[in-house]
């Protein structure tokens, strides 16, 4: 059975034999992990820190 390497669509045999499947390599298997993680970084937050907390961090304790 064939199937592409998800990062450079090489044909790849599923078999035991390649222990990266179903990525043709490490390396390959790498750089799709690495994909998935740079684009979680680049989520941005659903809550920015305020200008007013960084200045006054204990403003929210005075009431
Ligand atoms: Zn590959």
């Amino acid at each position: 059975m064939l199937v592409d390497c998800p990062t450079c669509k090489t044909p790849v045999e599923w078999s035991e034999k390649n222990p990266h499947r179903p990525f043709c390599s490490d390396r390959c298997r790498l750089i799709d992990l690495g994909a998935w993680a740079s684009e979680d970084y680049r989520i941005p937050s659903r809550e920015p820190v305020s200008e007013d907390d960084l200045i006054n961090p204990d403003h929210h304790d005075t009431h």
